[in-house]
């Protein structure tokens, strides 16, 4: 069982150090390699995602990444962005299953932007697709407007498409991943727009004959986005392109407390995966030792039970977590009232005690 660690920039760091010694607490003969991956690795070798690292990513059953970036990189040419590591991993280990959870433990109800009457018990899913869609179709540039009312004016352009084995293959994971819940999918789309999303819904509806036993709902991205406001319990699982499903995630993120909460999978079709909190690098709070390493121990609990199938560990790590919270500790971002702040590091602490 190998496990690449590419703790990245920022705060990555520290939050992956930490949760490496949940995974030592598990005593589970993991074999573990690090590597450097983002800003780092462009300091070292010029490039955010260098030969020698894709090929550990390659070799590895799974990888903790903690996160890249920083502003100081901002003008750099596109492809030598520290983001394009997490992009060029996604893409050359065909991580096309983007699993997040958002989960607003009981402890936390005071923390969410929302009333707690609204969030209270949320446990909500979104698997969006990380392979395709706007972000990765081509062409995409930069070139004087061909036609139109500012034909000859300097443009920029991307393209949005989407395949059927593409949209075919995700549709088929979230309605397996509805199956074990509430057997209840939303698909969201803007097939009132866009003609990639009315072809979505098509072969979301087709695959959806081989699931009968789970119910499907469509849903416009914009109106889910008011929804998820509004009601966020009425969901339970959401299947989401790319574009859609990032902006979406991160708005689900504030319901639960903090983006410092949230775990996420990418997986391929062999349950290989990239486990990374969904927050960035938060260059404001680097070597601070008061960035939330929870995300990433839960994402640690996500690689036990999506890629190992280490259920009980995968529980072990959950329940902990639950503890500490309920045993009042927070770090700054979910701290409240009559909770003890504490850092980064007595965080871990605090999880591995209970994990003991
Ligand atoms: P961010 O998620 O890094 O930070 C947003 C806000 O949340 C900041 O105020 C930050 O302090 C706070 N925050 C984030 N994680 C936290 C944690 N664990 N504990 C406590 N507070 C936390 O987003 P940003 O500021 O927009 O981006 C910073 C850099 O991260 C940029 O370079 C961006 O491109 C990059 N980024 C990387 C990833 C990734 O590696 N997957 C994802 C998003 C953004």
């Amino acid at each position: 069982m190998k496990i690449l660690i590419l703790p990245g920039d920022g705060i990555g760091p520290e939050i992956v150090n930490e949760s490496i010694k949940i995974l030592d607490t598990l005593e589970i003969k993991f074999e573990l390699e690090k590597a450097l991956v983002g800003g780092a690795a462009f300091e070292k070798f010029g490039n955010p995602l260098p030969e020698s690292t894709l090929k550990l990513a390659k070799e590895a059953d799974a990888i903790l990444f903690g996160a890249v970036g920083n502003w100081k990189y901002d003008n750099l040419d596109r492809e030598l962005r520290p983001e394009q590591a997490i992009l060029g991993l996604r893409k050359n280990l065909n991580l096309f299953a983007n699993f997040r959870p958002a989960i607003l433990f009981p402890e936390l109800v005071n923390s969410s932007s929302l009333k707690s009457e609204i969030v209270s018990g949320l446990n909500i899913l979104i698997i969006r697709e990380l392979n395709g869609d706007i972000y990765f179709g081509k062409p995409k540039g930069k070139r004087l407007s061909p036609d139109g009312a500012f034909k000859g004016y300097k443009e920029a352009f991307d393209t949005m498409r989407y395949s059927e084995p593409e949209i075919r293959r995700i549709s088929h994971v979230a309605f397996k991943a509805a199956r074990k819940r509430k057997k209840v999918l939303t698909s969201v789309d803007k097939s009132n727009v866009l003609e990639t999303f009315q072809f979505w819904k098509e072969i979301v509806e087709d695959v959806h004959k081989e699931y009968q036993d789970v119910k499907l709902e469509h849903m416009y991205v914009d109106n889910a986005a008011m929804q998820l406001i509004r009601s966020p319990k009425n969901f339970d699982v959401l299947l989401t392109g790319n574009m859609f499903g990032d902006i979406l995630s991160d708005a689900a993120s504030m319901l639960t407390g903090s983006i410092g909460m949230l775990p996420s999978a990418s997986l391929d079709i062999n349950s290989k995966g990239l486990f990374e909190p969904c927050h960035g690098s938060a260059p404001d709070i680097a070597g601070k030792n008061i960035a939330n390493p929870l995300a990433t121990i839960l994402s640690i609990s996500m690689m036990m039970k999506y890629t190992f199938n280490l259920i009980e560990e995968s529980e072990r790590i959950e329940k902990a977590v639950k503890k500490v919270l309920a045993n009042g500790f927070r770090t700054k971002d979910i701290s409240e009232g009559n909770s003890v702040t504490i850092g980064t590091i007595e965080m871990a602490k605090m999880v591995i005690k209970e994990m003991k």
